[in-house]
């Protein structure tokens, strides 16, 4: 049975041993709350300590204890006197009367029942019963759950995820600068300010989680099942961002700030004292720093938080200052010596000077769904550079990357196409790098814009092949163009058999689907050797080429009259 301490609908508990009038009494208040039964006092105990009842209907006369002993046994109890308990008996002296609502009863019903009238005093008794919870677990000021209520919640959450091996974060926020405005324009401005702030803080809210008031300007957020600590941090700032919206108040304008501490389930605490103490000390850590922001109690956690935050700051910096860079790596067809190809990589040097390299923030900038602008920038800048190069003879198309979250983008076709326009680039000197994970997912979909890339003349590999999505039965379905076979294969197919068998696998799998190929990573000759030995012609990597700016890319091509092994070191 559920812990129903706060479930929203009232808990009625009969106790009763007489049959008919268990039936009249259950008939009765059906519809009213969730009704248990027991027949007789123990069983009633029993029951009243797993679902926990806010009114209990009870007989006096009954085998066993007697209704006046369980009475006084429920009220005995701390989790169980908030009860209201009714009397129901044919007993209707006065001194039976008198010993019931000494004993804790707060009303007195006589059989036989008069079913309307019963009903209407037990309904009446849930709503007062309603009306004290509600009191006794919510902030007058802000109707926000109290302390008292958190704790339940949080005591619930605790335990679900002691199952379930979850996690649970405890986000303490405490206002920047609430006791100027509460001393400056008085108590009541600060209360009316108290009540906009819970207002806001209860929408922000996600669905599972609670918002209380601890008193003063203090309001705890405890959020269940949690993941990752990146959607903690992301929901504190959101937060945030909602306190520190002006208010206006009575025709005045109010900046307000607040700081967030967090503490987390497991990792930080097992229980809520001690998981309210390091959210406290966290918060405290937040105010220390300067205010307006959160922070993790936990030292790693809130290292590699900033790290992120930083990395994310920086990468909206770098596309607004336009100076993320596109590079470009040749392909080169080995038999014949020349360049087939180009691939589109992006380059990131940060305000420090530091390269970063994309491995490192195109996982953050596809989970923040900022890849959408950067593919954007690199598409059309790839687009730009496949056309000037076009311009001065080189006809070679360019690949450009395309992440799972670019291409679900509902926007993703008519951005290539405007691409292609504005750069009056034809669509066969554009090709996609997409990896198998893009074609695994919502397959029918996939197609579709794959087939209207084909319409536009644009090209489409499949990047990291062997890597991902185990299923074959895509290459046979999807217009694919081009097989890129692994680094990791070309890497150690001298050393290792089974990369080298996966590699004859791949090139007989372009055959027979008629696909071309290209080998990624190919850095020493006796890999290009033994690629072209099995069947793969046209390879990519450091032994003909590293990725290179396009002025330097002008250069390669112009030198390349006749094929000579390139290799440019120390570039990026
Ligand atoms: P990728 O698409 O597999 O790109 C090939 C990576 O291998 C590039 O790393 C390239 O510099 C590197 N590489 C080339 N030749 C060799 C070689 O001989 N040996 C070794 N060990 N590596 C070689 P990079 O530029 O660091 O890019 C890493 C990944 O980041 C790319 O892997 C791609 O998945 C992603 N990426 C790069 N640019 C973009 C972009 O504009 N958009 C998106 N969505 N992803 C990008
Ligand atoms: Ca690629
Ligand atoms: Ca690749």
């Amino acid at each position: 049975m559920p812990n129903r301490s706060f479930s929203n609908k009232p808990v009625l508990l009969i106790v009763e041993d007489q049959v008919s009038d268990l039936k009249l009494l259950s008939a009765a208040v059906q519809d009213l709350a969730e009704v248990f039964f027991a027949k007789a006092g123990r069983e009633a105990l029993d029951i009243a300590r797993q679902c926990r009842p806010d009114v209990v209907l009870l007989d006096i006369e009954m085998p066993g204890l007697s209704g006046f002993e369980v009475c006084r046994m429920l009220k005995a109890d701390p989790e169980l006197l908030h009860a209201a308990v009714i009397f129901v008996s044919a007993h209707t002296k006065t001194s039976n009367e008198l010993l019931a609502l000494e004993c804790g009863g707060v009303d007195f019903i006589k059989k036989p029942l008069n079913v309307p009238v019963t009903r209407a005093r037990i309904k009446a008794h849930i709503a007062l019963r309603n009306e004290a919870k509600r009191l006794a677990n919510h902030d007058a000021l802000t109707g926000l759950p109290n302390r008292i209520l958190l704790q339940d919640r949080t005591e619930q959450a605790l335990k679900k995820a002691r199952r379930s091996n979850g996690r649970v974060a405890m986000l303490l926020l405490d206002l920047d600068n609430f006791k100027v405005i509460n001393d400056s324009m008085g108590h009541s401005i600060g209360d009316l300010v108290l009540q906009e702030v819970a207002s806001r803080l209860s929408h922000s809210l996600p669905l599972q989680g609670t918002v209380s008031r601890q008193g003063g300007d203090e309001f705890i957020f405890l959020l269940p099942d949690v993941l990752g600590f990146d959607a903690i941090g992301d929901f504190a700032g959101r937060v945030l961002a909602t306190i520190s919206t002006p208010f206006f108040i009575q025709g005045n304008r109010y900046n307000i700030f607040a700081s967030i501490g967090i503490s987390i389930f497991p990792e930080d605490s097992g229980d809520i004292e001690s998981l309210y103490r390091c959210a406290d000390a966290a918060m405290y850590q937040a105010k220390v720093l300067g205010r307006n922001r959160y922070y993790f109690f936990s030292d790693s956690i809130e290292t590699s938080m900033r790290a992120r935050h930083l990395l994310d700051h920086g990468m909206r910096s770098a596309l607004e200052d336009g100076v993320f860079n596109v590079y470009y790596q040749a392909k080169v067809d080995a038999k014949n010596n020349k360049v087939v190809g180009l691939e589109a990589l992006v380059r990131w040097c940060n305000n420090d000077g530091v390269f970063i390299s994309p491995s490192e923030f195109i996982p953050l900038a596809e989970e923040t769904g900022l890849i959408v602008s950067i593919g954007r920038y690199v598409l059309l800048q790839a687009c730009k550079d496949a056309k000037m190069l076009h311009d001065l003879g080189y006809e070679i198309p360019v690949s450009v990357n395309i992440s799972v979250v670019q291409f679900r983008d509902e926007h993703f076709l008519g951005m290539v196409e405007s691409a292609l326009k504005e750069t009056r680039l034809e669509g066969r000197f554009l090709e996609m790098e997409i990896t198998e994970g893009v074609l695994a997912r919502d397959i029918d979909n996939a197609r579709e814009k794959l087939m209207n890339l084909k319409f536009l003349g644009v090209g489409v590999s499949i990047d990291d092949f062997g890597t991902g999505y185990s299923s074959l039965a895509y290459l046979k379905r999807f217009p694919i163009d081009v097989l890129k076979i692994d680094k990791s294969f070309v890497r150690d197919m001298l050393v290792d058999k089974c990369d080298s068998a996966i590699i004859d696998a791949i090139i007989k799998l372009a055959e027979a689907l008629e696909l071309k190929l290209v080998a990624e990573g190919v850095e020493t000759k006796e890999q290009s050797d033994a690629l072209l030995k099995k069947g793969c012609q046209v390879m990519q990597g450091y032994l003909y080429c590293h990725p290179i700016p396009i002025t330097q890319m002008c250069s390669f091509l112009a030198s390349r009259v006749e094929f000579d092994a390139v290799s440019i070191e120390n570039l990026p």
